[in-house]
C-alpha cells in the first residue's frame, strides 16, 4: 500500500510517498481502509523530531474509514463498520492498524471526510472546555489561534457552554472566520498587544482561562491575562516549546493554576473516549458543530500541506485523501 513515510526527521521534504506492506491486525486490533486522514500540528512535531518516534515512521494521527479486517478478541467493531479515530500514528496511508477500542462508530448520514476532520481537534476542544477547565455561563476564555483547527472547535464548544470568548489570530481574514464560529471579540496578536487588549475587554479583571496552543511566543503574556486563581491551559507549541517555568511566577501572577494536558490522558478509557467522540460526531452530524475544511490534499501533496500549516496560511482543517 501507499503511505507517507519519514526515515529521517527534518523539513516537509522528508515526507516521502513509499510502498509499504499492508498492516495485519494483531489481537485486539482492526485494520481500517482510510477514506480520509486528518492533518494535525502534532504531525509536524513528529516530522521535525520535537516529539520522538521510532524511524521510519508513517505520519498521521487521525482518520475515518471502513473496517477492513479485525484481529482476535475484537468486540468493539466488525468488518464493514464506518469508524473514526485519533491519536494512533500511521493514518497518512491507504490502510492503518488501530487498537479496536480506540474506534468510534460514525453516525449514519455523516460523511467520512467530516468524521475524519473532527476527531482529534474536536475531542481536544471537548476535553479542554468540558474537563480541564469546565466552562460555565459567565466565564470568559481567551483562545489563541482561534481560527486554527483546534481553535475553531474550541471557540464553538466554549460558546455552547455559555462562555464569553476572546480569540486571537494573525489576520483579518482569520478574524472573520473566528467570529463566524462564535468568538465575541478577536484580537490580531500580530498587530496588537493582546495583554493590553484583554485587560481592556475585561475591564481590568482578566479572563478565567487561557487555552494556549501557540506556546513559546504567547505563554508569558497569557499568564498576565488571567484573573487571580485563573487557569493557564498550555496545550500546544506551534511557535516552539515553552521553556521551564518557576512555580513562584504563578504565585506572583495571582495564585494561578497551570496545566499542560494532552488528549491521550483524556481518552485513556473507552468510556471517556466514546463520550467525547460520540458528542463530537453527533454534533457534527446534527450540524451543531460547523467544520471549516481548509483544503483536501492527496497523499503526494502532504509536504505542501505541512508547509502551508507551518507558514500559518491555513485555517480550520486540512485533510489528506489516499
Ligand atoms: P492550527 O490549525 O491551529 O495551526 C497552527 C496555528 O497556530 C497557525 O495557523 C497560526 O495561527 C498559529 N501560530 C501562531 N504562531 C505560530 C508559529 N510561529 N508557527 C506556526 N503557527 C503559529 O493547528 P492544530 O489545530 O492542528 O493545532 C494547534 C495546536 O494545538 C498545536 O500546537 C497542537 O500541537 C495543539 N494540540 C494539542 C493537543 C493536546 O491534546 N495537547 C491536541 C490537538 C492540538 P495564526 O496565523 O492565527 O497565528
Amino acid at each position: 500500500m501507499k503511505a507517507i513515510q519519514v526515515t529521517e526527521v527534518g523539513g516537509p521534504e522528508r515526507m516521502q510517498l513509499a510502498e509499504v506492506p499492508m498492516p495485519k491486525p494483531g489481537p485486539g486490533q482492526a485494520v481500517v481502509k482510510v477514506a480520509a486522514s486528518g492533518i494535525n500540528y502534532i504531525d509536524v512535531y513528529y516530522r521535525t523530531g520535537l516529539y520522538k518516534a521510532e524511524l521510519p515512521v508513517i505520519l498521521g494521527m487521525e482518520a475515518a474509514g471502513i473496517v477492513e479486517a479485525t484481529g482476535a478478541d475484537v468486540t468493539e467493531v466488525s468488518v464493514g463498520d464506518k469508524v473514526a479515530y485519533a491519536m494512533d500514528r500511521g493514518s497518512y496511508a491507504e490502510y492503518a492498524v488501530v487498537p479496536a477500542w480506540h474506534l468510534a462508530k460514525v453516525p449514519d448520514g455523516l460523511d467520512l471526510e467530516l468524521a475524519a476532520a473532527v476527531m482529534l481537534q474536536g475531542m481536544t476542544a471537548h476535553y479542554l472546555t468540558h474537563s480541564t477547565f469546565p466552562l460555565k455561563q459567565g466565564d470568559t476564555a481567551l483562545i489563541h489561534a482561534a481560527a486554527g483547527g483546534a481553535g475553531l472547535m474550541t471557540v464553538q464548544m466554549a460558546k455552547m457552554r455559555g462562555a464569553r470568548v476572546i480569540g486571537t489570530c494573525s489576520t483579518e481574514a482569520k478574524a472573520s472566520i473566528a467570529k463566524n464560529a462564535g468568538a465575541d471579540d478577536v484580537i490580531l496578536y500580530t498587530e496588537q498587544d493582546f495583554e493590553a487588549e484583554v485587560r481592556h475587554l475585561t475591564n481590568g479583571r482578566g479572563v478565567d482561562v487561557v487555552y494556549d496552543s501557540v506556546g513559546k511566543e504567547t505563554f508569558l503574556k497569557s499568564l498576565s491575562c488571567l484573573r487571580p486563581r485563573g487557569m493557564m491551559v498550555s496545550f500546544g507549541n506551534a511557535s516552539g516549546a515553552v521553556p521551564a517555568v518557576e512555580p513562584l511566577l504563578l504565585s506572583q501572577k495571582g495564585s494561578l493554576f497551570l496545566t499542560r494536558p494532552t488528549l491521550a490522558s483524556y481518552t485513556a478509557a473507552r468510556e471517556e473516549l466514546i463520550w467525547r467522540a460520540g458528542d463530537v460526531l453527533n454534533w457534527t452530524a446534527q450540524k451543531k458543530l460547523a467544520v471549516h475544511i481548509h483544503q483536501v490534499y492527496t497523499l503526494e501533496e502532504a509536504p505542501r500541506a505541512h508547509q502551508e500549516l507551518e507558514a500559518r496560511k491555513t485555517s480550520g482543517k486540512l485533510l489528506l485523501k489516499p
